[in-house]
């Protein structure tokens, strides 16, 4: 591509043309504040706190948008500029309900840190009429506060663009104007599908996920509840993050001391329930591969893809898996197999979950996922809430010396580990099925094609004369292509793993919330899952049907992958949700 000369700040650089102003000039390590802007997602130039100055321009252009041309002179500081700046952030104030000090942003929030590089001292300088929002609770997931709502609409983009769902937009016009679904309907009687991408997106307090941290308060204080925890398979290579650790690093041990610290009675890891979910789904696999399908079996880990699976392609559900997710497959193992193991009454056991998801505090609810006739799973927190009760405890995340997951459910083989990751399942999965349908251990356990953080990714396997054709989507738009194509008949394949949020659980909407700044720039969910890899590789059984703990429960509860009581204990099923009203 063509480089245009260009000068910055009186300096002359160059960048590709076709280049906005925004990107030649962070690709010269030159910072510009941005507000609204999302990158490839929301490049709509609405907020104008990245106003430069050009020269031969009359007013300050808008530099996320905004082409370079050849010998253009460019200026990103300036008294003109900071002005600008300044009083942008003054008028969005003047319709934002300023509670910062209880705000679940204080301190995260993109608003609150321009304010204060810009010198916004006075918080009310354009006081007047405002309009009342209530606030939308609706939704088992999250709630939307519209009163702190700064209408840049990064949500809306990330809705419809990356997730395919499209259930908010901008609702009214001028002074009025606010977010909300369509006809003014609730959140919860949307389709959403409950993934909290949005959440993540909202550059200020405007959305949340609902916090459940006083019902573990209140049940930790409870000497006749016996509460176990489990951690899903990401959270140990995100949580480092709220408390200032670099993207990507590994604390499980320090996560399994604070929660130690915070009072639960056993600290487990829903990575041996990826595990059991292997066993399940392989052997589900392989029934279909000896049966002749139905193909392709649709992977059921992810609660966001199943809730877009029911309510936007119903068609699809004999595809589904029948496995529960690993979430729920551990509650269940937890008040089945473990209370009867510990003579507990399942009644006295919470099960408190660490979720890098918001879809799984809405999949505890739902029907069939009641094992031992009291619900599966009893609370779900996101990795934030999760954060927040680790800092409200006092407890000095940094400076926990490691501990390790209790016993029985504390040691999983690589394969759960690398369920956090987009490809991860499918990887687990072709270990253990591949064995199966080989008649014996494959030599070669890593299957990289399936690795990586494209949207789609495609590959085929020839294990002892029968060829696998296998596909991975994560987030839902490339999730809808894909099905797309196969529906069209222009593809075909025998396993196709789907997670709701692009690059997987990584980057949950429950995930700690990194800017734009830093989302805009950085690969996160690249540097999260390198972490995952990296402990697979350390672990020294990385099959799961080679885990000791996954022997010992069939061996003496459970019986063979797919018997009576695995699938009364381990499997769901699912349901057309055509009643809801889909606006995309
Ligand atoms: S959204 Fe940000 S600016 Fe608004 S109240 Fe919360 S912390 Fe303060
Ligand atoms: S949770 Fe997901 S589906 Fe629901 S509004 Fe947010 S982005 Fe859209
Ligand atoms: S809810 Fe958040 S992301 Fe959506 S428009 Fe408002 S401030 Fe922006």
């Amino acid at each position: 591509m063509k480089e245009l000369n260009i000068t910055i700040n009186g300096k002359a650089y160059t960048a590709p043309e076709g280049s906005t102003i925004l990107d030649a000039v962070r690709r010269n390590n030159i910072d510009i504040p941005t507000l609204c802007y999302l990158k490839e997602i929301n490049e709509i130039g609405a907020c104008r706190i990245c106003v430069v100055e050009v020269k031969g321009s009359r007013n300050l252009v808008t530099a996320c948008v905004h082409p370079i041309s050849e010998g253009m002179e460019i200026v990103t500081n300036s008294e003109k500029i900071f002005k600008s700046r300044k009083t942008s952030l003054e008028l969005i104030l003047s319709t934002h309900n300023k509670k910062c000090l209880s705000c679940v942003r204080n301190g995260n929030c993109e608003l609150q840190k321009l304010c204060k590089d810009f010198d916004v001292e006075n918080e009310n300088l354009y006081e007047g009429e405002n309009c009342q929002y209530e606030i939308d609770n609706s939704a088992p997931h999250m709630y939307r506060d519209n009163s702190k709502c700064i209408l840049c609409k990064r949500c809306v983009a990330v809705c419809s663009k990356v997730q395919a769902v499209g259930v908010i937009g901008a609702n009214d016009r001028g002074f009025n104007t606010h977010i909300g679904c369509a006809f003014e309907q609730e959140l919860g009687s949307s389709a959403c599908i409950s993934c909290g991408q949005c959440i993540v997106a909202c550059p200020t307090g405007a959305l949340s996920e609902k916090d459940h941290t006083k019902e573990v308060w209140q049940v930790l204080a409870d000497s006749t509840k016996h509460v176990v925890v489990q951690t899903a398979p990401s959270i140990r290579v995100t949580l480092g993050e709220s408390f200032n650790m670099p993207i990507g690093t590994n604390v499980e041990g320090k996560m399994v001391a604070a929660l130690r610290r915070l009072g639960f009675d056993q600290v487990f890891d829903t990575n041996v329930a990826a595990d059991f979910t292997i066993m399940e789904e392989a052997n589900e696999f392989v029934s279909r591969v000896q049966n002749d399908g139905p193909f392709p079996l649709l992977t059921s880990c992810s609660p966001g893809w199943i809730n877009y699976c029911e309510a936007y392609h119903p068609e699809l559900i004999p595809n589904l898996s029948s496995c529960k997710s690993p979430q729920q497959m551990f509650g269940a193992l937890t008040k089945t197999w473990y209370a009867e193991k510990m003579n507990i009454d399942p009644k006295d056991i919470c099960v408190v979950s660490i979720m890098p998801c918001t879809a799984k505090k809405a999949e505890v609810t739902r029907e069939d996922e009641a094992a031992a006739g009291v619900p599966d799973v009893d609370v779900v927190l996101t990795t934030r809430e999760l954060a927040r009760m680790i800092d409200k405890a006092g407890i000095r995340f940094t400076e926990l010396e490691d501990e390790i997951f209790d016993n029985p459910l504390g040691d999983a083989t690589g394969a759960g580990y690398i369920f956090g990751a987009t490809g991860g399942v499918t990887e687990a999965a072709l270990r253990t099925a591949g064995e199966i349908i080989a008649g014996e251990p494959l030599a070669e356990i890593e299957f990289a094609e399936v690795r990586g953080m494209k949207g789609i990714k495609e590959a085929t396997y020839e294990i002892n004369g029968t060829t696998i054709k296998v596909a991975v989507a994560s987030g839902i738009t490339n999730a809808k292509h894909l099905i797309e194509k196969i529906q069209a008949g222009e593809d075909f394949y025998h396993f196709v793993e789907i997670m709701g949020c692009p690059g997987g659980c990584i980057n949950g909407g429950g995930q700690p919330i990194q800017p734009a700044s830093v989302r805009n720039f950085v690969n996160l969910s690249a540097k999260r899952a390198a972490a995952l890899y990296a402990e697979d590789q350390e672990r020294q059984i990385r099959r799961s049907n080679e885990s000791p703990i996954v022997k010992e429960v069939y061996q003496e509860y459970l019986g063979e992958p797919g018997s009576e009581r695995a699938h009364h204990i381990l499997h769901t099923t699912y349901q057309a949700r055509s009643q809801y009203s889909t606006v995309s």
